[in-house]
């Protein structure tokens, strides 16, 4: 291959699009077509339509009004149609001159003055007319159609002739009502005059359900050879022992922890440990997805899983998306494990970026030694200089908002003492998300995943009631606000990330946090009339930009309840917990993503007492909410179920969206959509493992053929 250097503008950006190979050319389908097959008379033309038309120049000049423009009046049909071009060079204007015949194509505008067409397409007529229809494809800056045009339909002349699309399907075993790959493609791209264009479109045409068809199949087959090479590798087998025997110190640990719990676990939590317990015990990696909605109690479940992994003999480590969590997760799962594990000589190990190099020093340590049997951290679990004694269980909060990269890291982190040993043994995955996919789609995405469930809330939970404000109703939610500190509850206000700015972003947060704490001065002086003896109430900031041990600071004061209001940017978004926080703020709702307005409503109602969301929206700028933000708003109002709420959102974004958002990296379907393509996803379901089991040549055929496509979603 070229080296990058030598490669012209356009080359680049086909670089840039990973459309390199005859493959990924030839798999690159158009997004659209014009039909330039065709001529349309002139009169039939309607206001506005888009034709390509012959005429004969009548005249042509430069004029001066009401801007610099050349305007061409041309004869087509016995009507004259004025084409006006605002940017042109002195070299076209030969093309135009009078009584040349050329052929046009544009917008026909028909006016009070006539017909006219802007900066239409200009060629001189008397060439035969194409008996194709046009393909115009995604492109990018610096890559001209009529270029990327070429490079498609030579890819696939080449990837043709160099039989790159033989079927790699046995005949029998094809699903219905599919075309031969070759057909499809050559169909989508040039297909002939007179295809009609919503034919192009059917998402059940033959041509397009070869294409997906083919899609689900790979898509089966990677994740099944996923799994297929993890049942090869080892894990170390964590036997959960049974034995309840008194003293505490010598009970297993998850017997000493559970005994020790304020609560009896719920029923989902019981079948998830066990679902999790039965994996780790066994010698294969477990790659497991624990999923419950926020509240449901996921973090005891990895503490349980934790500890049968500790009382094996073995290390854990747990690492949460930002520090605020992860050092959340590390005073909860202390609080019940350290007393614990210091009887056995063991401790809990706390390690983040931002920590003094001292303390750092100190956990490398004690990670190294096998001393800290359990690891909490952030992404800092997963450099270079940490080594593990023997790390047997990796738990990763939030698990999408990770990197695949990431993911992987952290299982390769399970060599013992950091030197490659000879039995490399691969830990255990546990990976937790508060956003349910929907069975349906993750049947498709997660054939590699074994998935758990927590579908059942923690008792005592009294159900959040979800207000919407307009913003004209600000002072009166400020009422609210004071009436819920008077009453000895927090809140938390949280302002929208602006995504294209990140200090409009905090304009926007820092003027909500004075506002707030200039009104709420009032409530000082109520507060004493009141007889309350000295209110003082607190407004906190909390934002993106802070430095990690900034935001520690202020999320420990409103924990503590030194804080009453905390104003914030989503980065409360994830794991928080603070029972006594009892009304939710969300300004600028209608901004907000679904999943994410549950996650925030999900911070409030974890104490005893009523709680409220309140999402407070603004109309845009025709006095209306969009509809899809109408729609969210709707949602919320309508449910509290996760479960529900993703299916909602799924119903309002589409699959692809969907996932793109929460699985980074996930491999994404480019042209199939496993809701509406349900037939073939059984299919392709069906036949994956008896491709490998019958036909693994094949099968693999079929992977590299696809994985051109899916090394571009990567890359993405
Ligand atoms: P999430 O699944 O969102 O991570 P958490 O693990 O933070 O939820 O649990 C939410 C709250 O519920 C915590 O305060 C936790 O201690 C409590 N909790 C968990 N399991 C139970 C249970 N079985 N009974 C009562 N409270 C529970
Ligand atoms: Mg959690």
């Amino acid at each position: 291959m070229d080296s990058p250097k030598t490669l012209s503008a356009p080359q680049k950006a086909l670089h840039k699009l990973g459309l390199e190979s005859p493959l990924s050319l030839a798999l690159h389908l158009p997004f659209r077509y014009e039909d330039d097959t065709q001529l349309t008379p002139l009169r039939d033309a309607q206001n506005g339509e888009s034709i390509q038309f012959e005429a004969v120049v009548l005249s042509h000049e430069v004029v001066y009004r009401p801007k610099r423009q050349l305007k061409v009046d041309v004869l087509s049909d016995g009507l004259t149609c004025t084409l006006r071009f605002f940017n042109f060079y002195p070299s076209q204007l030969k093309q135009f001159q009078v009584g040349a015949t050329l052929r046009l194509k544009g917008e026909v505008k028909g006016g009070m003055f006539g017909l006219s067409m802007m900066h239409p397409t200009v060629q001189i007529a008397g060439s035969a007319l194409p008996d194709t229809l046009t393909p115009i494809y995604a492109s990018t800056a610096g890559l001209a159609q009529s270029y990327l045009r070429k490079a498609v339909l030579s890819g696939l002349k080449k990837a043709t002739e160099l039989g790159l699309f033989e079927t790699t399907i046995p005949p029998s075993l094809e699903p219905p009502a599919v075309w031969p790959l070759v057909e499809a493609l050559q169909f989508l791209h040039l297909p002939k005059r007179g295809t009609q264009l919503h034919t192009l479109q059917d998402p059940t045409h033959p041509a397009w359900r070869r294409l997906k068809a083919e899609e689900l199949l790979a898509q089966q087959l990677s994740q099944m050879k996923a799994r297929l090479a993890r049942s090869k590798v080892a894990a170390p087998a964590l036997k959960s022992s049974l034995s309840v025997e008194p003293p505490l110190t010598s009970r297993p640990l998850t017997q000493a922890l559970r005994a020790q719990l304020p609560f009896e676990l719920t029923g989902a939590q019981e079948r998830v440990l066990g679902e999790i317990a039965k994996d780790l015990s066994c010698a294969t990696p477990m790659h497991r997805l624990l999923q419950g909605d926020v509240g449901s109690g996921k973090t005891v479940v990895a503490a349980l899983a934790a500890a049968q992994c500790i009382d094996a003999g073995w290390q854990c480590a747990l690492m949460a998306p930002t520090e605020i969590l992860a050092h959340q997760h590390f005073e909860k799962l202390s609080s019940w494990l350290e007393p614990l594990l210091s009887a056995r000589g063991l401790k809990v190990a706390w390690l983040t970026g931002s920590q003094k190099k001292k303390e750092k020093t100190l956990s490398l340590s004690e990670i190294e030694s096998g001393q800290a049997a359990l690891v909490i951290g952030t992404h800092a679990m997963i450099q270079e200089q940490v080594r593990f004694k023997n790390l047997a269980l990796a738990i990763i909060d939030e698990q999408h908002r990770f990197g695949v990269e990431q993911r992987l890291t952290l299982r390769k982190k399970s060599q013992v003492g950091g030197e490659a040993s000879q039995d490399e043994l691969e830990p255990h995955l546990l990976m937790m998300s508060a956003t349910p996919i929907p069975r349906t789609l993750a049947m498709s995405y997660f054939a590699d995943l074994d998935v758990s469930t927590l579908d059942e809330l923690p008792p005592g939970r009294t159900p959040v009631v979800t207000k919407l404000f307009a913003e004209h109703k600000r002072a009166e939610l400020i009422e609210r606000v004071k009436h819920q500190i008077r009453e000895g509850f927090q809140v938390y206000w949280v302002c929208p990330l602006i995504e294209e700015s990140e200090s409009m972003d905090l304009t926007n947060a820092t003027q909500t946090h004075l506002e707030l704490s200039l009104a709420l001065k009032d409530l000082t002086a109520l507060g004493e009339q009141a007889g309350v003896s000295r209110l003082d109430a607190q407004v906190g900031l909390l934002h993106s930009r802070m430095p990690d041990a900034e935001k520690k600071a202020v999320m420990h004061a409103f924990k503590e309840g030194h804080l009453h209001v905390l104003v914030s940017t989503t980065v409360i978004e994830v794991g928080v917990d603070v029972p006594n926080a009892s009304l939710m703020v969300i300004e600028h709702a209608e901004r907000f993503g679904l999943s994410q307005l549950h996650q925030l409503r999900g911070r409030v109602g974890r104490g005893s007492a009523a709680s409220t969301c309140v999402l407070l929206y603004a109309l845009g700028e025709h006095g209306r909410l969009s509809e899809t933000a109408s729609q969210r708003l709707k949602a919320m109002l309508q449910t509290q179920d996760g479960f529900e709420i993703a299916k909602r959102d799924l119903d309002i974004r589409g699959p692809g969206e969907f996932l793109g958002a929460r699985q980074s990296g996930a491999s994404l379907l480019r042209y199939a959509d496993p809701l509406l393509d349900m037939d073939l996803m059984t299919w392709a379901q069906a036949l994956a493992p008896k491709m490998w089991a019958e036909h693994a040549q094949m099968a693999l055929a079929h992977l590299e053929r696809w994985q051109t496509l899916r090394s571009e979603y990567l890359k993405a």
